[in-house]
């Protein structure tokens, strides 16, 4: 890099960019008190009454939010169980709209009925087949049976494409490391591994606000040995920001801990996309380093450069009115609270 106040394009390692218009939905019927009551009372509501237009103004909102905070690259898991066919094709489009780069998946589960596990697997393959950048998704092991992890399995292999499945993010789902122990590979994707009592095969996403929301425990994922990528897991799209949680988080379970991990952690996200590297973005402060950056809240890009062409300039989207996104999103927003 020329110059300390630039860096390669950030990459978002686990996003569900179907969440974005949840913020401010209404309270569920009662209390959620643990992770499956969150799953249930929230996210499961939510995701059931999604339809394409939702799905687009959602993706078309957070890809923007990525954009505006630097990152040009998003791993996005999808869930939309009454509109499955063609939303990935609605994620990717929102995210080539803006002028992010995507790599889509499909949750593929067995909660909505077989059908509904077909119908997933179907979109996955249909997407992957018509050349979408792409991994094959999967909710998690406490949702499939062995049939249907089989079935993703294969997929991935026909597709030879990765799976993008959680793993072990509640203790409820602690007996997915000896479920996936010997079918998961290189190119998976394995979200959250709070609770994975075993080395698995594939790059960890650690999500350390989504996990600290859910209250589900702290996976500690310094121990892991293979690559750890940091994600969001549907709460925005600002990097920087899950950096300096990953490092407080880090912090607090070990005091010995510096920057320079949670820092490996958003590398990480190269490797798996790794044309973000292409992708420049000037930012408002130098130097661009972990010591500096894990103390410096607000640091915002200035200019974005994906594959060489200016999609943020002077903090501003290029290729979309950003007034016009959040207006239209809104709009969006307003119906599906309806629904709920
Ligand atoms: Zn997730």
């Amino acid at each position: 890099m020329t110059s300390r106040a630039e860096t390669p394009g950030l990459v978002c390692a686990h996003h569900h960019l179907y969440s974005a218009l949840a913020r401010g939905m209404p309270a569920p019927p009662r209390v959620a008190t643990n992770f499956s009551e969150i799953l249930e009372l929230v996210w499961w509501r939510l995701d059931r009454a999604l339809d394409g237009e939702m799905i687009r103004w959602s993706a078309m909102l957070g890809a923007l939010e990525a954009l505006e905070a630097g990152t040009t690259a998003i791993v996005d898991h999808h869930s939309s169980p009454n509109a499955i066919e063609g939303s990935l094709d609605l994620v990717a489009g929102a995210c080539a709209e803006v002028g992010v780069r995507s790599v889509c998946c499909y949750e593929v589960t067995d909660r909505n009925g077989p059908e509904g596990a077909t119908a997933g697997l179907r979109e996955n393959a249909r997407f992957l087949r018509e050349g979408g950048r792409g991994l094959v998704g999967a909710h998690a092991c406490f949702t499939l049976s062995d049939e249907t992890l089989e079935r993703v399995v294969g997929l991935s292999e026909d597709m030879d494409a990765g799976v993008h499945i959680h793993v072990a993010e509640d203790a409820l789902d602690s007996a997915a490391g000896e479920r996936l122990e010997h079918v998961a590979r290189e190119n998976w994707l394995l979200a959250h591994c709070v609770h994975l009592d075993r080395p698995l095969t594939g790059t960890v996403a650690h999500n350390p606000r989504s996990n600290m929301n859910n209250s589900v425990g702290y996976g500690r994922p310094a121990r892991f040995t293979g690559t750890v990528a940091l994600g969001t897991d549907g709460i925005g799209g600002d990097m920087l920001e899950e950096f300096r949680i990953a490092y407080a988080r880090l912090r607090e379970d070990d005091v010995t801990a510096t920057p320079e991990t949670p820092w490996a952690w958003l590398e990480g996200g190269w490797k798996l996309v790794p044309e973000a590297l292409q992708d420049t973005v000037l930012w408002s402060y130098e130097p661009m380093d972990p010591w500096n950056l894990a103390f410096t809240p607000g640091v915002r890009p200035l200019e974005v450069r994906v594959a060489g062409e200016v999609v943020l300039e002077n903090g501003q989207p290029t290729r979309v009115d950003a007034a016009e996104v959040r207006a239209r999103a809104a709009e969006q927003q307003a119906r599906l609270f309806a629904r709920l």
